[in-house]
């Protein structure tokens, strides 16, 4: 069964055929692993408690007794808490840290028979856009193996990309799962925030972070937001908003759309020109399909990666100030006194990116420069979001493409600032909160894919899913 279609709508199809056992589907997945164990993708896989939960779930499968996520193998960034194991934000200041407890989305999929099949690599607490700062190296993206398969979330898109679980979950601050996404020609989505619970999610920036699917097939996103999204009493900023059911509007056929797009975006300076043409034959397309375009002004696209770094920098300086040796992990073991520990400790085991992070945000919220940086910058994400909301109030989606190139070579972008600058199609919505979808519908003539953005009001989730659904029926390159 080695070359069978990696998604989980078709495993389920074969569970209730009986043509497929769980035991062999997971030695598929573990043998697929180590094949390919040179791109790095996982940095710890559950094999005998993989095989030993499979064969227990295979049983309750043969006296229909099993949860709904039976057959769905799911690889776990390394920033997402899983009960008795290991989990480190891919940092050395957590080696050894066993989480204590189960995240939300975790328990969630556990509670249906989903299989946790391991920790996947990402780059030093989520920061980054290349999955280079991870502290057991990088990933190799598995399309090109010359090349990054995007951060931070590097190691949930390629593991989906190259077969090596059913779907991941990643987090997503920034564009840590689209941007990914876009470069491993995969699905990344990232939900609307406080519609999936942050509790067991090691935080970079609260205010942004949000955990979300990546996956071969709009239905398996589709189906993952089913389970993991919802209030949670241990997360208070989700929503009670009704969960509306994410799959419920795939039935309705020709529907016609309101859609925007913004020649700011396709006008930013790094952009690739082959991806500026592509992305506008594609909204010419939509147009003869009967949607409706628009084009918009988005003034504030200079502003976003600005406003971006000073609060999540801020955000992340204040929520890693807890690693000090003490409480977690590692600590530097010959500390003269108390006040050594947390300075080595700190010193030895953060990596450069996380440690230039720390500054920049001890910086902005330092006395003399609180009002300077961080509220201004708190009152122009305010703008940005009333922007927002005004441009959509009468439309569907913000179209735009993920990223403004394709997936670069290892080591090719030195300059963090260059770094930082491959989020700029990606942050708005994580300023603004609104759930955004990175879908593989562009392939570049250097054989590299890229991905279309789908942007929409916050709690229109299902919204999105509906046309992503619509447009992998019609266009999906891959
Ligand atoms: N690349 C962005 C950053 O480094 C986004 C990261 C993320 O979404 N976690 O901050």
């Amino acid at each position: 069964m080695n070359n069978f279609q990696n998604t989980f709508e078709y495993i389920q199809k074969q569970i209730d055929k009986k043509t497929l056992n769980l035991v062999d589907l997971c030695e598929v997945y573990l043998s697929r692993i180590k094949k390919n164990s040179d791109l790095n993708i996982f940095v710890e896989v559950f094999e005998k408690e993989a095989l030993s939960k499979a064969k227990e779930i295979q049983n309750k499968i043969i006296a229909k007794k099993a949860g709904s996520l039976a057959g769905l193998f799911v690889g776990l960034k390394d920033n997402i808490s899983y009960k008795d194991h290991l989990v480190s934000a891919s940092s050395k200041i957590l080696q050894g840290y066993v989480s204590p407890y189960n995240s939300k989305v975790v328990k969630s999929l556990l509670d249906k028979d989903a299989i946790i099949i391991g920790r996947l690599n990402c780059d030093e607490f989520a920061m980054g856009s290349s999955n280079e700062n991870s502290y057991y190296g990088p990933v190799k993206n598995p399309i090109n193996t010359n090349k990054v398969p995007g951060g931070s979330s590097g190691g949930a898109a390629a593991a989906v990309a190259k077969g090596l679980c059913t779907v991941s979950l990643g987090s997503d601050t920034g564009g840590s799962i689209r941007q990914p996404a876009s470069f491993c020609g995969v699905i990344g989505f990232k939900p609307t925030y406080g519609k999936v619970s942050r509790h067991g999610l090691i935080s970079y920036a609260s205010s942004f972070d949000q955990i979300g699917p990546i996956s071969n097939t709009v239905y398996d996103t589709a189906i993952i937001m089913n389970y993991i999204s919802g209030k949670d009493t241990k997360d208070s900023t989700t929503s009670n908003k009704i969960n509306k059911d994410h799959i419920l509007g795939f039935k309705k056929k020709n529907k016609k759309y309101k859609i925007l797009f913004s020649n700011d975006f396709l006008a930013y300076d790094g952009i690739d020109l082959e991806i500026k043409e592509k992305f506008l034959e594609f909204i010419s397309n939509l147009k003869n399909n009967g949607h409706s375009i628009k084009e918009i002004n988005f003034k504030h696209l200079n502003y976003v990666l600005p406003i971006y770094y000073i609060l999540t920098t801020a955000e992340a300086s204040s929520n890693l100030s807890r690693y000090d040796g003490v409480k977690y992990g590692h600590r530097f073991s010959q500390s003269k006194d108390i006040e050594d520990v947390f300075i080595k400790s700190r010193s030895f085991g953060f990596g450069e990116e996380v440690k230039r992070r720390i500054m920049l945000g001890t910086f902005v919220l330092s006395q003399e420069y609180y009002e300077a940086y961080y509220t201004k910058a708190q009152k122009a994400r305010r703008m940005i979001l009333n922007d927002y909301n005004n441009i959509l109030k009468d439309a569907d989606f913000l179209l735009t493409p993920t990223t403004p190139n394709t997936a670069f070579n290892l080591k090719e972008l030195q300059d963090p600032i260059k770094m930082y600058s491959q989020d700029i199609f990606t942050v708005t919505a994580n300023l603004v909160g609104a759930p955004a979808l990175s879908m593989p519908v562009f392939k570049h003539s250097n054989n590299m894919p890229f991905g279309l953005q789908i942007m929409a009001k916050s709690f229109d989730d299902h919204k999105v899913l509906d046309f992503s659904y619509y447009l992998e029926k019609k266009y999906k390159s891959q």
